[in-house]
Order: structure tokens, then C-alpha cells, then sequence
């Protein structure tokens, strides 16, 4: 494929959107922008190909670990093309490559099998998992191919087929993703729709789909439920984070700070299950303070492709301006940054790594999910203020305790309102775990087993025992 010519940013052609590199903030290339009535079309192939993809588990348990070969075969071609879009590092991406491939194999070893019903009653009832139909699957920028992956490997694992949408940022190696898919599956199994909004939405209320899975932030989850309701499609909602990391008066600072940093700083702080605000006790502050500002300041930031880059750029515009306004109010409220506090003087939307002390509690930074490279730590005197803290939000993602004492940690951690917990590490999940957020962080779950019958519908055969008594009902 030739080199595409930078262009001025936001610029578009006819039946096409521009595609920015956050590491030079330039156009580098463009994706279609589909209209309604290819949509129309796109979904009707999906419920076409749903009748024979439906029927053959045994067929679709084969086809699926060739699509994970194919992805991985592919790996050399999607993970530049990743790092172009999304910024992050190249290993990341290719991290990101390897999850999705075991995503497909994970799930294609899974099925939901018959399961008889007894009551005691003189009847054999049995119950049969079927598939939806068509699914909407409408993914974020910050893991285009990770969280696509978790809507599809499920989705396709029960028979259901897939329309997939990548947000508008990061289309490019969702594109390629698809059409190493669309060769190792049948024909209208999964396609990959590109475009501006309103795609998502029509999407999302689409008639011919019968559930939609997305992963995004709040306001646009309840836009997505609400445009599902037109049809009454199943919804499932993966959602934002403000997760909370208590630290224990007994922690080991030096033993975890480069993993309570990265929990906070991978991908650049635009994780949904980001370290975002960290509670320590207030003799231990300025030790936690400084050994996060130290390796703020030592961390290399750079483009993805370039090799030794561990932070890349932002992924976009918006996104940054929200990073550096919140900064700046809570700069401006009285914090002090310890690292960082401010844009890179640079081409592209590089932040530096920041480190805030002194932050008023009611700051956005801590109330809101900032998504960016940039961690308040906020001291407290006792644990039941911190836990009260941490649960003090309108978010129920994740959350994690830090201590020497796991049984005293996991104690605390016991007290989280979220969907997953950890002790000394953070965002750390097994493709075989449910996850899901409470509160405003999401509806439905994903992930295992669970993620499977998130796909799935009950369907009961019911019928009476032969012998003497061949009534029901009774
Ligand atoms: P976003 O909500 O702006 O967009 C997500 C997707 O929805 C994109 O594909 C976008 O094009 C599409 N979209 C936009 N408007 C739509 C509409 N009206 N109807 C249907 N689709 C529409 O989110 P984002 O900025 O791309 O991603 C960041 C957010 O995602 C953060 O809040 C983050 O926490 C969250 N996130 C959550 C999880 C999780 O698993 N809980 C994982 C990753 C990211």
C-alpha cells in the first residue's frame, strides 16, 4: 500500500473521514464514512448469514480458531497500523493483537449445552441455549481490537452474527481486523462499518439487530439503551471508571510503586479500569507522592513506533483538551504538580506524565474519569474515610487495595462497591472471569462463560413423561 500524504488536520473527502496520527496531530490517512443505506445492507447479510452460521457449532468452533491463527498471522501488519491510529507503543498493540486471537480460541472451546430441568413433577423439560441474531457491537479508541474482540469472540462463539463499529478515531486496523476475519469466516459473519455519527446510532436502533454491545463512555451508554429500546434489542454496557487504589498504613511503597504507576499510566491513563485516584495514609504521603512523581519524570514518552517509547501521545484532540482543562482547574483550586501539570512542547497530543498532591477532593480530576495521564493522590487519616472516599462516586468499575497484610487487605477490599477487586495490583483480568461494572459503570456482563450466555437466550422444550400420568400442568 503506498505511504498516504499527511494532510491538514479534519480535513475530509466526499464519502470518506480523515484519520489523525497523535503522534504528529497530522492526517495520515481515511476511512470510508458509510451511509444509511449501507448500513441497511450490512445488517441484512448478517441475518442472512446468522441461519447457517447458527447451526453448526462444530463448524463455527473451527472456523474460529482459524480466524484466531489469521489474526495472529496477521499481527506484523495490524500492529503498526494500531500504534499509527491510537498511539499507544508498538508491544502494546501487539499485547493487544495476542489477547484478541486467545480471546477467539478462548471462546471457541466454549459451549452451552442442554441442560435438563427437573422439578419432580412427571415432566421432561430441557433447556436449550439459542442465539440473538445479529449484534451491534460498538467499540471505544483507547483498545479498538481488544474490546472488539470481546464483543465478537462471544457474540459469533453463540451463533449470533456481528456488525462491528470502531470508533471514528481508530478505524484503520479495525478495517484490516475485518477483512482477516471476513477471509477465515463465512461470508456476512462479522463486517466491519466505519463512519461518523450518526452510524452509531442508527446502529444501535437498528430493527434487524437483536442486541447491542457497547463499550464507552456514560452518556453515550444511554444513548445507546435508549436507541435500543425502539426495537426492545438486549443491551449490554460497558462503561466508564473512576477507579480508587487505597494504600494500607502497613504498604511497601518501593515493592509496589512501579506497578501502582503503570496501573495508573498504561496506555497513556486511558484505560476504563485505570488507577485514577489513589487514597494514602497521610503519614505515608509525600513518600507515595515522590516515588510516583520520580518515575512520572523517568518515564520515556514518545511516538508508539519509535522503539524505547513507554507513553505515547493522547489519542485525540478532545480528549487531551479534557486532560489539560481538568489539570489546569485543579492547579488553579490550589494542587501542586509534582510531575508533569502540562502539554508537551511538541507536534502531536503528548501530556506530560503528571503526579498531583495537594488536590481538592471536589477537583473533576477526582470526581470525574480523566482518562489521561495525569493521578491525584489524596491523603486520608483514617480507613473508613478512604473506603467511604473510594465508594463515593457515581462509577463502580474496579478497585484495589495495597498492603502487606493480604488478609487485612482483602478485608477492605471487600467493603468496594465494583465489579472487580484487587490487592496489590490493578485491572489485571482472566479471559475465564465475569466483568462487569455496577452503578453507572455498566448493565449486563461480560467475560467467561458469563460472556456466552450474555449472548445467548433461554429457549425450554417441555413435554410430558410417557407413562401413566401424561398430564402437566398439575
Ligand atoms: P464514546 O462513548 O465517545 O464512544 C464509544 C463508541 O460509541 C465509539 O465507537 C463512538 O463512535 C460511538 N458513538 C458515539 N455516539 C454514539 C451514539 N449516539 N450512539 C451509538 N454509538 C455512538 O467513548 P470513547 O471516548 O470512544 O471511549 C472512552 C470511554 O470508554 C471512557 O469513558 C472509558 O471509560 C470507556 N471504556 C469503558 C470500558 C469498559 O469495559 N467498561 C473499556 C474501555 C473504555
Amino acid at each position: 500500500m503506498p505511504t498516504p500524504q499527511p494532510r491538514p488536520t479534519n480535513t475530509t473527502r466526499g464519502g470518506h473521514f480523515a484519520v489523525v496520527d497523535p503522534a504528529t496531530g497530522e492526517v495520515f490517512d481515511e476511512a470510508p464514512d458509510q451511509q444509511p443505506e449501507e448500513l441497511d445492507a450490512v445488517v441484512g447479510r448478517a441475518q442472512e448469514a446468522w441461519h447457517h452460521w447458527r447451526a453448526d457449532p462444530a463448524a463455527r468452533t473451527r472456523a474460529l480458531l482459524t480466524a484466531a491463527d489469521a489474526v495472529e498471522a496477521a499481527g506484523a501488519d495490524l500492529a503498526p497500523l494500531l500504534t499509527r491510529e491510537q498511539g499507544k507503543p508498538l508491544a502494546e498493540s501487539r499485547a493487544e493483537i495476542a489477547r484478541s486471537a486467545a480471546r477467539l480460541r478462548y471462546f471457541a472451546g466454549l459451549h452451552a449445552g442442554p441442560q435438563p430441568i427437573a422439578d419432580g413433577r412427571p415432566v421432561r423439560s430441557e433447556l436449550r441455549w439459542r442465539a440473538l441474531g445479529p449484534v451491534a457491537a460498538i467499540v471505544p479508541w483507547n483498545f479498538p481490537l481488544q474490546l472488539a474482540s470481546a464483543k465478537f469472540a462471544p457474540a459469533l462463539a453463540a451463533g449470533n452474527t456481528v456488525v462491528l463499529k470502531p470508533s471514528p478515531f481508530t478505524p484503520l486496523a479495525t478495517r484490516l481486523l475485518g477483512s482477516v476475519l471476513a477471509a477465515a469466516l463465512p461470508e456476512g459473519v462479522l463486517t466491519v462499518v466505519t463512519g461518523r455519527e450518526p452510524l452509531g446510532a442508527r446502529l444501535a436502533a437498528h430493527p434487524g439487530i437483536r442486541h447491542v454491545t457497547f463499550t464507552g463512555s456514560v452518556p453515550t451508554g444511554r444513548a445507546v439503551a435508549q436507541g435500543a429500546a425502539a426495537s426492545l434489542a438486549r443491551v449490554t454496557l460497558e462503561l466508564g471508571g473512576n477507579d480508587a487504589a487505597i494504600l494500607l498504613e502497613d504498604v511497601a511503597v518501593e515493592r509496589i510503586a512501579d506497578r501502582l504507576f503503570w496501573a495508573a499510566f498504561r496506555n497513556c491513563g486511558q484505560v476504563c479500569m485505570a488507577v485514577k485516584r489513589v487514597y494514602v495514609p497521610a503519614r505515608l504521603h509525600a513518600q507515595v507522592v515522590e516515588a510516583l512523581a520520580q518515575r512520572a519524570k523517568a518515564v520515556v514518552v514518545g511516538a508508539g513506533l519509535d522503539p524505547g517509547t513507554q507513553l505515547g501521545p493522547v489519542n485525540n484532540a478532545p480528549q487531551l483538551a479534557r486532560v489539560e482543562r481538568w489539570t489546569a482547574q485543579a492547579l488553579a483550586a490550589g494542587a501542586r504538580a509534582v510531575a508533569g501539570g502540562h502539554r508537551l512542547d511538541r507536534p502531536g497530543y503528548f501530556f506530560a506524565p503528571t503526579i498531583l498532591a495537594d488536590v481538592p477532593p471536589d477537583s473533576p480530576v477526582v470526581t470525574q474519569e480523566q482518562f489521561g495521564p495525569v493521578l491525584p493522590v489524596l491523603p486520608y487519616r483514617n480507613l473508613d474515610e478512604a473506603v467511604a472516599a473510594a465508594n463515593g462516586t457515581g462509577f463502580g468499575l474496579g478497585g484495589s487495595v495495597w498492603g502487606t497484610d493480604l488478609d487485612r487487605a482483602e478485608a477492605v477490599a471487600d467493603r468496594l462497591e465494583c465489579g472487580t477487586a484487587w490487592i496489590n495490583h490493578h485491572a489485571e483480568l482472566s479471559l475465564a472471569q465475569p466483568f462487569a461494572g455496577i452503578k453507572e459503570s455498566g448493565v449486563g456482563v461480560a467475560g467467561g462463560p458469563w460472556g456466552l450466555y450474555g449472548n445467548l437466550r433461554p429457549f425450554v422444550v417441555h413435554r410430558p413423561e410417557p407413562g401413566p400420568e401424561e398430564e402437566c400442568g398439575r
